[in-house]
C-alpha cells in the first residue's frame, strides 16, 4: 500500500511495489481511458525551486489526466522563499492546500526535510546532485516496455556520474535486481560519488570503471547517456573544459550491439549528436511518455484511489 507515503530516494518503495507501479502505468498505457476520473477534486502542489520541463510537466499532464488539478511554482522568485521563508514553513502551508506536493530544490536532502513537516505525501523531483527517483521509475519502465525486461542486462552509465543524481538513483536502485552489470563511463573528475560505489560493492554488483565511450559500447543492452551538471560547477572553466568530453554519434553506434537502447534522462545538450535520434535504439524521447504514465501510477497510488 503505498497511500500516504513519501518518495525521497528509491529505497523508499519495495522492488515489490515498484513492480505494481509498473504494472499499473502499463495498463494506463494500453488504456488511457483507465483512471481518468480517479483524482477528481484532488490536488497537486508542484514546487520547483530549479527549473524543470519534463518532470514538472509530465507530473501536471499525469494529474489533469486524472481528473485532479494543479497549483505551485516553477520558479523560487514568485513564492516567500524569495523573501527569506523557510522550506519547513513553505511546506507546513502548502500541505495545508494541496493533497500531495511535488518538489525540486537544489540543496541535498531538502526532500528528506520536507517530508517532515508535511501532513501529505512528499515527492523528491530532484534534490541537488543526491536523487532523482521518479526519473528512475520513469527509466526502469522505458526498459521493461522497450526490451521487455529489467534482469539480466549490462547498462552503461556515461558523463556526469559525479553530479548526475538520475544516475545515482536509477544504480541505487537496478541494484535490486538480479545480473545487472553495470560500466561507469567518465573522466575522472566525475566518477561517481564514494557512497554510491560503496553500495554497490557491499551488494557485491559486477562493476566496471571507463573512460572512453568506444572501448565498452559493444559490450552494453543499455547506454544512459547523461548531459555535465553545469549549474552544480564552482568553476565555470572545469565545465567548459569537460562540457564535449563525450558526444555520441553513429560512427560510434555502429560498434553498438543491434539491439543496445539509448536513455538520457534529458535535457540534452551535446551529448547526443542529433543524427543519432533517427536510429531506431534511441528511446530518450519515449521515455519522456513513459515519464508521464509512471507518474499517473504514482500519484494514483499515494493518493490512495486505486
Ligand atoms: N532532468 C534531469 C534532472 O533533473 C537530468 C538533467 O537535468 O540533466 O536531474
Amino acid at each position: 500500500m503505498l497511500k500516504g507515503r513519501h518518495l525521497v530516494e528509491p529505497g523508499d518503495f519495495s522492488k515489490e511495489e515498484l513492480e505494481g507501479l509498473f504494472s499499473l502505468a502499463e495498463k494506463i498505457e494500453d488504456d488511457p481511458a483507465f483512471l481518468r476520473e480517479c483524482c477528481r477534486g484532488k490536488i497537486l502542489a508542484t514546487l520547483f525551486f530549479e527549473p524543470s520541463t519534463r518532470t514538472r510537466l509530465s507530473f501536471e499532464a499525469a494529474m489533469l489526466r486524472l481528473g485532479g488539478s494543479n497549483l505551485g511554482f516553477a520558479e523560487p522568485s514568485s513564492s516567500s522563499a524569495a523573501k527569506g521563508e523557510s522550506l519547513a514553513d513553505t511546506i507546513r502551508t502548502v500541505s495545508c492546500y494541496a493533497d500531495a506536493i511535488v518538489m525540486r530544490n537544489p540543496k541535498e536532502g531538502a526532500a528528506l526535510l520536507a517530508s517532515r513537516f508535511s501532513a501529505v505525501p512528499v515527492i523528491n523531483a530532484g534534490d541537488g546532485g543526491h536523487h532523482h527517483p521518479t526519473q528512475t521509475l520513469t527509466d526502469l519502465l522505458t526498459i521493461k516496455r522497450v526490451r521487455g525486461e529489467t534482469a539480466n542486462l549490462t547498462i552503461g552509465f556515461c558523463g556526469d556520474l559525479k553530479f548526475g543524481r538520475t544516475v545515482h538513483s536509477l544504480a541505487k536502485t537496478l541494484s535490486r535486481y538480479p545480473g545487472i552489470k553495470m560500466i561507469f563511463i567518465s573522466p575522472p573528475e566525475l566518477t561517481l560519488p564514494d557512497y554510491i560505489k560503496e553500495m554497490l560493492s557491499t551488494e557485491k554488483i559486477p562493476c566496471q570503471e571507463a573512460e572512453r565511450l568506444e572501448e565498452v559500447i559493444g559490450d552494453l543492452d543499455v547506454l544512459y547517456m547523461t548531459r555535465v551538471q553545469r549549474e552544480r560547477f564552482f568553476n565555470e572553466q572545469d565545465y567548459i573544459r569537460l562540457k564535449d568530453f563525450y558526444i555520441l554519434t553513429m560512427e560510434k553506434m555502429e560498434k553498438a550491439k543491434k539491439d543496445m537502447i539509448i536513455l538520457h534522462p534529458l535535457p540534452r545538450v551535446n551529448e547526443i549528436a542529433e543524427e543519432v535520434d533517427n536510429d531506431k535504439r534511441a528511446v530518450y524521447f519515449k521515455q519522456a511518455k513513459y515519464g508521464m504514465y509512471v507518474r499517473m501510477a504514482l500519484l494514483a497510488s499515494l493518493l490512495g484511489v486505486v
